[in-house]
């Protein structure tokens, strides 16, 4: 028996974008949101540099310069129709955000203070600009604060601590999804006019991630597993600055307010790779530029294997006011006092550039053409609709959650509002409850820890800031391995009540999908481009690679890819220099 809810409009996530999108459709129609955790653990809630948006508050500035260096920083893949949207839409998004009561931190004269962030620039490159909107270190939290008020000020209902497990399809249109209540082991029929899927990243394939330990996919790996493709999955962000040795991350608005990377000699090194912005160049380029410092026996500490960044220049009083969570961080994780000596960092794996695809309206792909899937959308860091191409820019995914997560409330509503309820049948849930049946019957075989432990080495060492036909080949075939022993595996625990060993063995289902997906599209691309950096193939062929990956899942095994072209606009693609 599964206990059946009836919603026009239902959310899965409750992060930035699911609130948003909670709050836009919840105005209107019957709304209901669907969330692992309880809201304000979202993982948005640990965002702590900014959101950007061209006001102008403290310098020049306009949303087509914030287009550009978005495309730019993108290595010219990201799609150029939903870059402008999202770069004009910022404003207003900021502006609402403040009059629901965000308390961004101000200029003397009243207005939303902004700081500098790694890509951002003044005239199409020139140096850097201030762009970046922010609460302290603490902006996501106020963000996820603020909308969570607000969604329950609409009276948009939420199912807190639910699993979502699968998808219902009605010939090829979305009609609701099957949930697991992790409280009491039941399941839920949502049964929906519209869904849309916000459920975050999946960081925690790699062992080193500024990632929360619930972000594995759960959301792409359902619409995997349903059929649908996933786009641009070879293109995960590696962040410069996480702490040594544990991920955690310290916010690029260190750098933003004058901090500076120094390798083992004291050299701020960025100054050869990026000559005009230097430390403020986009994510990929200083992490590349970190491998080679230290390939290069200029990483610091006994072993070579990290670099510092060094906060001694920057004022006491800026780091106490704008930077206290991270420098913190330094002091309670490595015993380092910021303001005294340089802190230890590595890159971090951070954004999922891919995921699901979207159009502009939030409306999922259900192939390389373009067609959509009735009824079902998606927003934030699991969807691509692509703003971010190859390469996300700091400060763009806070952006990108509130743009389209509102977009997608905005369609739901108008779909809700014109199209009637599907007939599903009374079995829909079966598919899910054989599984975990499946799941919890027999012997345990061998601790998921111990496969986990492997695949995220795995991917950490041969799938993350540089890849080859080599690394990529060896990792596929481990994944391949690993599969085989995750299926042997079962829950040991067989308690019906908040049963976390059964979550995370679904979770990690996901996990290696997802990693599945990235290195397939990944060995395919040969070329380097953004995030993707292949050893074997160094330089951007945008003759044969300016396009899209879709990755689909077939049922013997490793997906299928197609192509779709990217949406140019007026900036035709050249080489990035910085
Ligand atoms: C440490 C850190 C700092 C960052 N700082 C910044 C920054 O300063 N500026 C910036 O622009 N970006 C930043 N980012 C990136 C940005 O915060 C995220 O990309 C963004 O917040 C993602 O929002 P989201 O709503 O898509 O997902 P999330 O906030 O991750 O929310 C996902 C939701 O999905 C739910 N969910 C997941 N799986 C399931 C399931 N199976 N069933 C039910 N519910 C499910 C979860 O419960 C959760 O509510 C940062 C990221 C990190 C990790």
């Amino acid at each position: 028996m599964a206990h059946l809810h009836t919603y026009d409009a239902l959310i899965v996530g409750a992060g930035g974008a699911g609130l948003r999108a909670a709050l836009a459709a919840g105005k209107n129609v019957k709304t209901a949101v669907v969330s692992k955790l309880y809201p304000t653990r979202s993982h948005t809630g640990t965002a702590q540099g900014g959101m950007c948006a061209a006001l102008a508050n403290v310098e020049e500035d306009s949303w087509e310069w914030h287009a550009f260096d978005t495309v730019k920083g993108s290595d010219f893949l990201a799609d150029q129709d939903a870059v402008d949207i999202m770069c004009r839409e910022a404003v207003t998004s900021v502006h609402e955000l403040e009059r629901m009561g965000l308390p961004f931190n101000r200029t003397p004269q009243g207005k939303i203070d902004q700081r500098r962030f790694g890509g951002h620039t003044r005239d199409h490159g020139e140096a850097p600009v201030r762009r970046a909107c922010y609460a302290a270190d603490r902006t996501g939290h106020m963000i996820l604060q603020t909308l969570y008020q607000q969604c329950n000020k609409e009276g948009v209902e939420f199912f807190n601590e639910f699993f979502v497990l699968d998808l219902i399809m009605v010939d090829g249109a979305c009609a609701g999804i099957v949930a697991y209540e992790i409280a009491t082991g039941q399941l839920h029929i949502f049964h929906a006019k519209s869904v849309l899927f916000a459920t975050g990243g999946f960081g925690k394939m790699f062992k080193i991630t500024s990632n929360a330990h619930t972000l594995t996919g759960d959301g792409p790996g359902v619409v995997y597993r349903n059929g649908l493709p996933l786009e641009d999955m070879e293109f995960f962000q590696f962040h410069p600055t996480g702490l040594y040795r544990l991920g955690i991350l310290l916010s690029e608005a260190a750098r933003g307010e004058g901090g500076i990377l120094r390798n083992k000699d004291g050299e701020r090194f960025m100054e050869n790779y990026a000559p005009t912005i230097k430390d403020l160049a986009p994510r990929d380029m200083v992490s590349r530029a970190m491998f080679s410092e230290m390939k290069e026996g200029r990483g610091a500490g006994e072993n070579n294997d990290h670099l510092l960044l060094d906060l001694t220049d920057v004022d006491p009083e800026v780091v106490e006011k704008k930077l206290p969570d991270i420098t913190e961080f330094a002091r309670t994780y490595l015993g380092v006092e910021p303001l005294e000596e340089g802190v230890p960092v590595v890159p971090t794996a951070h954004y999922a550039m891919g995921g699901i695809p979207t159009n502009v309206k939030a409306e999922v792909h259900r192939n390389a053409a373009g067609d959509i899937v009735p009824g079902f959308y998606a927003a934030g860091e699991c969807a691509c609709v692509s703003v971010h191409g190859a390469n996300r820019l700091g400060t763009n995914s806070l952006l990108d959650i509130v743009v389209f997560g509102r977009r997608g409330g905005v369609e739901m509503t108008e779909y809700a509002s014109t199209h009637p309820l599907l007939d599903i049948p009374d079995d829909v849930h079966r598919r899910a409850e054989e599984w975990i049946e499946a799941l919890m019957e027999g012997d345990g075989g061998e601790p998921l820890a111990d496969i986990r432990e492997v695949l995220q080495n795995e991917m950490m060492d041969k799938a993350s800031v540089v890849r080859s036909e080599d690394t990529l080949t060896d990792v596929h075939e481990t994944i391949g391995k690993l599969r085989a022993r995750y299926e042997l595996t079962r829950v040991r625990d067989r308690s019906k009540i908040f049963n976390t060993e059964l979550v995370e063995h679904i979770e990690f289902g996901f996990l290696l999908d997802m990693a599945e997906a990235l290195v397939v599209s990944a060995r395919a691309r040969t070329e380097s481009r953004g995030g993707h950096y292949r050893d074997d193939h160094e330089l951007r062929e945008d003759e044969h690679w300016l396009k899209h990956t879709y990755a689909t899942k077939r049922d013997d095994g490793d997906p299928e890819l197609t192509y779709r072209d990217v949406t140019l606009g007026r900036y035709t693609p050249v080489e990035r220099k910085y």
